[in-house]
């Protein structure tokens, strides 16, 4: 069960699961302090993020540009414009998720918690900024993860960018499952410096 809850934590932070998922964290969590502690520090990602996403002035154009791929690849798969227009949204992306890093290794810093290297950013491994379709599901975007061999350790962004962490050996396989799912509208490596 622990697995099982530890997987849905982004999600139950969200607060976008099921009402059976949810009822199944909630239980989980009473008896569990990594996933207590899990949630506190997700929760403190997020908030930071928020915080920090009102002062910054790259969150407007975050967004606009966001609100622009609704439609993504569909419109026109292979048009130059399109792929312009991607690759600036994945820096401002990445720009976003690296604000989002900062935080975690700043929380870090100042907490000492051993068990937080489980999921931390300070953790081994590829880092993937992944933005999944609007239209996309909350457990396709689990199976999706999980069929990766990611795991999320930041995110949501208000502009809906997760971080995921993928062991080194699966980065390349992991990026090109994600790339080719109609449910991501973008992945990047973070731990490339944005470049793809
Ligand atoms: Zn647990």
């Amino acid at each position: 069960m622990h697995a099982e809850a530890d997987r849905l934590l982004p999600w139950y932070v969200n607060d976008t699961l099921d009402e059976d998922e949810r009822q199944q964290v909630d239980q989980h969590l009473v008896e569990c302090l990594h996933c207590q502690q899990e949630v506190a520090w997700l929760r403190n990602v997020r908030e930071e993020f928020a915080t920090q996403a009102e002062q910054d002035d790259v969150s407007p154009k975050m967004q606009h540009l966001h609100r622009r791929m609704r439609n993504p690849r569909r419109a026109s798969p292979t048009s130059p414009v399109w792929q312009r227009r991607e690759r600036r949204l994945a820096w401002l992306v990445a720009l976003q998720a690296a604000v989002i890093l900062g935080l975690g290794i700043g929380l870090l810093s100042q907490q000492h918690v051993p068990y937080r290297t489980l999921s931390a950013p300070g953790d081994k491994g590829a880092l993937l900024i992944v933005v999944f379709n609007a239209q996309a599901r909350e457990a396709q975007m689990r199976e999706l993860v999980r069929a990766s061999g990611a795991r999320i350790v930041g995110g949501p962004t208000a502009q809906g960018a997760y971080v995921l962490r993928v062991p080194d050996a699966r980065e390349a396989s992991a990026r090109k499952l994600l790339a080719a799912s109609p449910q991501v509208a973008l992945v990047e490596d973070l731990s490339a410096g944005g470049n793809p």
